[in-house]
């Protein structure tokens, strides 16, 4: 079973970078020192931000990134906080290796999702992508979850380097135990800005293998999301900076409502003091507002090479909000 999945402002999802350091070098990474800081933020400070949210209309679910999070020494002190003010999930991101002994740390009850990034199939693909010696550290990581009862979901960056592999995904998702499988596909943002356009995928390529191993996934058992990006002619467009309750966190204090400026100066929200304000226009929330027959105005700005024209200089189809998941159900 297919569904879209709407945006809902019955829910407020955190995204919370709570440090911007890394043990890794990605090839694709979105995190950018200089608009989100190098700082690693101190837990009193985590948890007065945690409670900017928790009070909003409806269930808030915080996801725990970074940078790598698990580097974090209070990141378990931030996962019983965020349990305590009333959220109603937590996930943790990581790219496998699980410092601080996060996994003794923290139990279960505590954490929805231990979410693993893996971005290839075989060992050659994901370590040219994400570094030496990471495969077998993401996969014995992962192991090591679901021995400790965990649940785990996978998340695999699609790029013109592994979508090759995708389909070889199912089996190693079989095996490992993994509960969830979210494809992403990759931005022009961080360091995949630094003249690296030629990891897009075209549009046939995506719509050809993408949804069909998704599906293929998702009759294993697995729940498998992926981006929507590519609306079909009879699709409402709907920008989730005006429909959904989204915050993107980083260290510096900047608020995004919208992932694609995260690599600009213009954040909707901010912390300052600890409070959360609204930061002076122009911001994200201007561009919001603004209807073009392309869809989506932030990726018309800055990553249109996925935009084609017909000979009436009319766009061919609309670029979805980049947060409209598609998820596919057994069933
Ligand atoms: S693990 Fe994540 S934060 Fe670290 S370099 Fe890779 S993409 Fe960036
Ligand atoms: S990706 Fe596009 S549609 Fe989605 S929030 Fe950002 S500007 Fe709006």
């Amino acid at each position: 079973m297919k569904r879209t999945v709407a945006f809902s402002r019955d829910a407020v999802n955190v995204f919370f970078h709570i440090l911007t350091g890394c043990n890794l070098r990605c090839r694709h990474c979105y995190i950018n020192p200089d608009q989100h800081g190098r700082n690693q933020l101190p837990i009193d400070v985590i948890e007065n931000w945690l409670g900017a949210f928790s009070g909003k209309a409806g269930a808030a679910n915080v996801i725990f990134l970074g940078g790598e999070p698990t580097l974090h020494p209070e990141l378990a002190a931030a996962v019983r906080r965020a349990r305590a003010l009333g959220y109603q999930s937590v996930t943790i991101d990581t790219n496998g290796y699980l410092f601080n002994d996060i996994l003794d740390r923290v139990t279960p009850a505590e954490v929805d999702y231990f979410s693993f990034s893996l971005d290839g199939a075989t060992r050659r693909t994901n370590d040219e992508i994400r570094g030496e010696g990471v495969y077998d550290t993401c996969l014995s990581g992962i192991r090591k979850a679901r021995a400790r009862g965990f649940e785990v979901s996978l998340i695999y960056t699609v790029s013109a380097l592994n979508i090759h592999e995708l389909e070889s995904m199912a089996p190693i998702l079989a095996d490992l135990g993994v509960e969830r499988f979210f494809i992403q596909v990759i931005g022009i943002r961080g360091k995949s800005a630094e003249g690296s356009h030629h990891l897009q995928v075209p549009r046939e390529r995506w719509l050809s293998v993408v949804p069909p191993v998704a599906e293929r996934i998702a009759d294993m058992g697995i729940t498998v999301t992926y981006p929507k990006v590519f609306l079909a002619p009879d699709e409402p467009f709907l920008c989730a900076g005006l429909c959904a309750e989204n915050y993107f966190i980083f260290p510096n204090g900047r608020v995004y409502r919208c992932p694609l400026c995260e690599d600009f100066p213009y954040h909707a929200l901010a912390f300052e003091a600890d409070r959360l304000v609204s930061t002076p226009r122009l911001n994200e929330s201007d561009f919001f507002q603004l209807r073009i027959p392309e869809g989506c105005v932030m990726n018309r700005l800055v990553q249109p090479d996925n935009l084609a024209y017909g000979e009436d200089g009319r766009p061919l189809y609309q670029i979805a909000c980049c947060m409209l998941k598609e998820e596919v159900l057994k069933g």
